[in-house]
């Protein structure tokens, strides 16, 4: 009887340390090896001539050979061998180096597909190191393995072969029948059979297609259960309440986009379910306004609100302006966090258990136990990436049921948003406050940094402020980079000589951290060095200037993120993309933001440029790591996935149904790798 669980060690070849290896690579069990899927493949089905092989690439030369030279030492360690090779097309000289073994089994007038890169001039061709197969192989597509050190594709392969093998007839679908065929899927043992050794590209791709589909099915079938969970839970509706006192008080009028979102967030908690709302918009659309007013709302009708940020600066900030607002019109705010004193700390928690502060802001201190609520209605997350499923449980935990607001400091295209977020309903603020000016940006070489100096101190002899961001601390991380204390430093003493120049990096303490912020925010300091910490949400309207060093070392959303601490006034701002990397990927890179404000576009780009298989960092969103799937290209599978796992749901909403107790197994493997 075979069994997916038998120990990697039941094969051939597979001993201790091999096992050792394996484990690197978290295979354990014939089941884990069979999901370890290749990387890419070699296509052996289409050889080329030696003659017609484009410049770049390897190709298949299907060849016989004519000679072979004997062993060449060149250095000790280190032997050359030399094989003739012809197609009729041409001749071709291979180089092996090393590989005694392979160049030994070569036999005279025998073709083989040496796979290579065919180089040399027109008349003299060569290749170096090919990888040989008999050319009476199955010419089919090899597969190429992700490695660890030790382990080669080729045992990979062989261990594969014998693992299915030993599979065969025995593979389990998780997938019911009746949605294999709705769908048009193949059973999973041919899936897996052919994900590993295809016979050609058509087979693979069929393959490909059903595991990219269970996939992407297991990963909405979690998100959709989580949905249809919260979706149960009860809790007392709100009353209908008039904003227009909230509204009123503010200094701007709301946009319409804003205006939108706000109805959307006081309806959903009118009903008797707890919201789940998402409320997406770009930088400086005034997310923060929606929170407000759903706090407002929420206040009015006698319940507390929670008010979560990554880090203290930003919950600060929150702090310093959410208060002003709300405090006029009788909802009173407290700020906690890591660096609180405790006889103050002591105090706010007694009274917030007393219900006289309606709305704690602060980082993760506010999850810590000793942190109770008279009533706790609503729940808002200002969030760079999600909060681990686990804080945002633990801060749920402390009302009951209460609704949830998040607001996504990253913006992401509409369709990516409803995968990554499929669990919560979405908002959209897709309009900025009017009078906002578009931010020029310029990409240039460190050649022009004194230029950019002198522009700099144009604005700030006019009264305005300025940012410089470093991608580095200290010295000696890396030693190409600006690290910010010395390059403060040296700009205080010698650019900047008449000027207040302040910094602020991750490693100070909180304390200072908030009094350079606050005396840059005050105007006290007119250019802050700064590492990234300024990245998300740092709010001085007069600064006009972010100049960011080393542009190349950060990726787009996070220059978008950062490019976003000015343009929050009225005035024309600037931003200068210092770098002088030379690859074309880089600058094309750079020069998307050179063309484009729109930070929803520029998410888009930024997903197109780092391609397939280097989502930006989904696991922080919450998600997953998906093996095959790719949530950018793999949209109409997506949607197929969607609409099965939908139909699952329907019929058997908590996944109890003997038929998909494989599918549940598969979501709860899934998701244990996320927090
Ligand atoms: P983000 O969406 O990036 O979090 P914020 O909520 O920090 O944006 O808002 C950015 C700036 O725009 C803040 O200074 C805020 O006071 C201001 N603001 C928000 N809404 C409006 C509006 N409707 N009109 C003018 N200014 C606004
Ligand atoms: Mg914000």
């Amino acid at each position: 009887m075979a069994d997916g669980n038998k120990d990697i060690r039941y094969l051939k070849g597979v001993g201790e340390k091999r096992a050792k290896l394996y484990e690197k690579l978290g295979i354990t069990d014939l089941c884990s090896l069979l999901g370890h899927y290749p990387r890419t493949y070699i296509d052996l089905t289409r050889p080329v001539s030696i003659a017609g092989a484009p410049p770049d690439g390897a190709v298949p030369i299907r060849a016989a050979v004519v000679s072979k030279t004997g062993e060449q030492r060149i250095r000790k360690g280190l032997s050359l061998f030399k094989v003739v090779v012809t197609d009729h097309s041409s001749d071709m000289v291979i180089t092996f180096f090393n590989t005694k073994f392979t160049v030994d089994a070569l036999e005279v007038e025998q073709e083989y597909i040496f796979y290579g890169k065919v180089e040399g001039t027109f008349t003299r061709k060569t290749m170096a190191s090919p990888l040989v197969f008999r050319s009476g192989e199955r010419a089919g597509l090899i597969p190429v393995y992700p490695l660890t050190e030790g382990l080669s594709s080729k045992l990979i392969r062989e261990n594969v072969r014998q693992a299915l093998a030993e599979m065969e007839g025995h593979i389990e679908d998780p997938l019911p029948k009746e949605m294999r065929e709705a769908f048009h899927l193949c059973h999973k043992s041919y899936a897996v059979q052919n994900i590993h050794l295809p016979p050609d590209r058509a087979a693979m791709e069929i393959a490909r297609d059903r595991l990219i589909f269970e996939e992407l099915l297991l990963c909405q079938l979690a998100f959709l259960r989580m949905r249809n969970r919260s979706k149960r839970l009860k809790t007392r509706p709100m009353e209908p309440y008039d904003l227009a006192p909230f509204y009123e008080s503010l200094p701007f009028t709301l946009t319409g986009a804003q205006r939108r979102s706000i109805e959307e967030a006081c309806r959903d908690m009118t009903a008797g379910t707890p919201m789940n709302r998402l409320v997406q918009g770009d930088v400086g659309s005034g997310k923060t306004m929606v929170a407000a007013a759903a706090v407002y709302f929420a206040a009015r009708n006698g319940a507390q609100s929670a008010l979560m940020a990554p880090t203290e600066i930003l919950a600060l900030q929150h702090f310093e302006t959410l208060a002003p607002v709300l405090e006029p019109l009788g909802v009173k705010a407290a700020l906690l966090t890591g660096s609180t004193r405790a006889a103050k700390r002591r105090e706010l928690l007694k009274s917030l258990q007393a219900g006289e502060i309606q709305l704690l802001i602060g980082t993760h201190a506010i999850i810590e136990e000793t942190v109770t609520f008279d009533r706790l209605g609503l729940v808002v997350t200002d969030e760079q990436h999600r909060f681990g499923v686990a804080q945002r449980v633990r801060l749920l935990s402390k009302g009951e049921n209460p609704h949830v607001l998040v607001m996504s400091a990253t913006p992401i295209p509409r369709t990516l948003a409803q995968t990554i977020y499929c669990d919560l309903d979405l908002s959209v603020i897709d309009e900025l406050p009017p009078g906002r000016q578009k931010i020029e940006t310029y990409c240039i070489g460190s050649d022009k940094r004194m230029r950019a100096f002198g522009f700099i101190q144009k604005h700030l002899d006019a009264g305005k402020q300025a940012y410089i961001v470093c991608p580095l601390v200290e010295a000696g991380e890396a030693s190409d980079l600006k690290p910010a204390t010395e390059y403060a430093k040296l700009l205080a003493d010698r650019y900047f000589s008449g000027y207040t120049v302040g910094l602020l990096h991750g490693k100070m303490k909180p304390k200072d951290k908030e009094a350079a912020i606050t005396r840059f925010k005050n105007g006290e300091i007119q250019l802050l060095v700064s590492t990234t910490v300024v990245e998300v949400g740092v709010d001085v309207p007069n600064a006009v200037i972010m100049m960011i060093e080393n542009a190349e070392r950060f990726g787009l959303s996070q220059l978008h993120q950062l490019r976003g601490r000015v343009g929050r006034g009225r005035d024309q701002a600037y931003c200068i993309l210092l770098s002088d990397a030379k690859g074309e990927q880089t600058r094309k890179r750079l020069q998307v933001m050179c063309r484009t404000t729109d930070g929803f576009a520029i998410a888009k780009e930024d997903l197109n440029l780092r391609g397939p298989g280097d989502f930006f960092g989904l696991r922080q969103h919450g998600l997953p790591t998906l093996k095959l799937a790719d949530l950018l290209t793999d949209t109409a599978t997506l949607s197929r996935a969607q609409e099965a796992a939908r139909q699952i749901l329907t019929k058997d909403p908590d996944l109890t149904a003997p038929e998909h107790r494989l599918l549940v197994a598969g979501v709860e493997n899934m998701m244990q790798d996320v927090d």
